[in-house]
C-alpha cells in the first residue's frame, strides 16, 4: 500500500517536471540495501539530520522543509502525522545514518526542492537531479511568435571552439524556447522557420514569417544566432540583441514590401497607401526596438551573468530587413569563447535563455499595449 502511494507520487512529480534541466547524473553505492546519509547529502547539500544520542530519536529535513521523525532501529517514520512503514529499520553506525530505500524515495518525493528521477538496482542508486521548473501558464496578448533558428543543413554557421556548429546551438535553443513558451503562454502560436537540420535560404525565412501576417498582424519574429571571431584567443564573450538598422533605402524597401504583402488596405488612394505603409514601417521599427530592449533586460536578469549582456545593437541583417513585423536577432553568445560555449551547452542555461526571452516578450506586449 505504502509502496503504491510512493509510486503514484513519483509519477505525479515527474509530470510536474519540466523535464529538461538535468543538473547532474550520479550513482550512489548501496550497502546491504542501505544508502548512507552522507552520500545522499553530498548530492543534496540542503539535507540534514538531528539525532538525540540518548533516546536515538531524530529528524531529517531538507533546508526548511517539513521533517521526517524517526527512531534508530525502527522500521517506521512519521511525516505530517502520518506513520510510514519501511521494509528495514533505519540504522546508525560509524557516526552515520543508513537509510532503507523507501526512506530515500520518500525524501525525494516529500522533502527536496528539486525534481529527481532515480533507479535502484541491486547494488546502486542512479540519480538524476533536475532543477524544478514549474511554469505557471499565463495569457498573453500576442498571436504568433516566429522562431528562426539560424543556419541549418549545408550552412553550418560558425564553428565553436569544441567543434560544434552554430546551426545546432540555434536549433537546440529554439526548441527549448518553444517548449518553455508553450507552457508559459499556451495561447501563443509558435512557428519555426526550420524544425530540423535543413537549409532554408534567408529570404524564405522572412517569407515564412510574413505569411503568418495574413492570419494575424499580431506577430513577432525572433532570429537566433551565435557570434564568433576568427581569433578565438582574443574572442569577446556575451550575447547581443539586434534590431534592424534604419536607412533611407531600407525604409523604402520595407514600405514597398508592406504594399506588396498587402498589409494595408490597397483599395485606398495610392497616396494614402504610401502614407500608411510609411506609418506601418515606423511602427514596426519602434516595436522592434522595444522588443530588443525588453528581451535584453529580462535576459540579463535570468542569465545572471552566466552569459554577459553586450547590450542592444542595430545592424542591417537581411532576415530582419525582410520581415514585416517587429523582429529581433539574438546572438546568443560567442562560440569562439570557451566560457560561452560551456554555458550554451548547459541545459539549465538554455532554459534561462528561454525564460529570459519569454519574459522579454511578455514585457514587450505590456509596453506596446
Ligand atoms: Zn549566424
Amino acid at each position: 500500500m505504502e509502496k503504491n502511494k510512493i509510486t503514484f507520487w513519483a509519477i505525479v512529480s515527474i509530470l510536474f517536471l519540466f523535464g529538461i534541466a538535468s543538473v547532474n547524473a550520479d550513482t550512489i553505492p548501496l550497502e546491504k540495501g542501505y544508502i548512507r546519509f552522507e552520500e545522499l547529502k553530498k548530492r543534496l547539500p540542503g539535507l540534514q539530520y538531528k539525532l538525540d544520542m540518548v533516546i536515538l530519536v531524530g529528524e531529517i529535513r531538507f533546508k526548511k522543509s517539513t521533517e521526517f521523525k524517526f527512531r534508530v532501529d525502527s522500521a517506521y517514520f512519521i511525516h505530517r502525522n502520518n506513520i510510514e512503514s519501511l521494509t528495514k529499520p533505519i540504522l546508525y553506525m560509524g557516526r552515520d545514518l543508513y537509510l532503507p530505500r523507501e526512506m530515500v524515495e520518500a525524501i525525494f518525493i516529500y522533502l527536496i526542492d528539486s525534481e529527481v528521477s532515480y533507479k535502484f538496482t541491486e547494488d546502486k542508486l542512479t540519480l538524476n537531479l533536475y532543477q524544478r521548473v514549474i511554469v505557471q501558464p499565463e495569457e498573453i496578448g500576442l498571436r504568433h511568435l516566429i522562431i528562426d533558428a539560424g543556419h541549418g543543413g549545408k550552412d553550418p554557421g560558425a564553428t565553436a571552439v569544441n567543434g560544434e556548429y552554430e546551426k545546432n546551438y540555434t536549433l537546440k535553443i529554439a526548441r527549448m524556447i518553444k517548449r518553455y513558451i508553450k507552457k508559459k503562454f499556451p495561447n501563443l502560436k509558435i512557428k519555426f522557420t526550420r524544425k530540423k537540420d535543413i537549409y532554408v535560404p534567408l529570404e524564405d525565412r522572412a517569407k515564412i514569417a510574413n505569411k503568418k501576417l495574413q492570419s494575424s498582424k499580431d506577430t513577432i519574429f525572433i532570429s537566433l544566432h551565435c557570434n564568433s571571431t576568427p581569433t578565438p584567443e582574443k574572442s569577446p564573450h556575451g550575447y547581443e540583441v539586434y534590431y534592424l538598422a534604419q536607412s533611407g533605402p531600407i525604409e523604402t524597401t520595407r514600405e514597398s514590401s508592406i504594399l506588396s504583402n498587402q498589409l494595408i488596405d490597397i483599395r485606398r488612394d495610392p497616396k494614402v497607401q504610401y502614407i500608411q505603409s510609411g506609418m506601418l514601417s515606423s511602427v514596426i521599427q519602434r516595436r522592434s526596438i522595444l522588443l530588443a530592449k525588453a528581451i535584453d533586460s529580462t535576459l540579463k536578469q535570468s542569465l545572471d551573468s552566466k552569459i554577459a549582456s553586450r547590450g542592444v545593437k542595430k545592424n542591417n541583417y537581411q532576415v530582419l530587413r525582410g520581415s514585416m513585423m517587429p523582429a529581433v536577432l539574438i546572438e546568443l553568445g560567442f562560440i569562439s569563447h570557451p566560457q560561452d560555449v560551456k554555458m550554451l551547452e548547459e541545459k539549465t542555461v538554455q532554459l534561462k535563455l528561454a525564460e529570459g526571452i519569454a519574459e522579454g516578450i511578455k514585457n514587450y506586449v505590456m509596453a506596446k499595449n
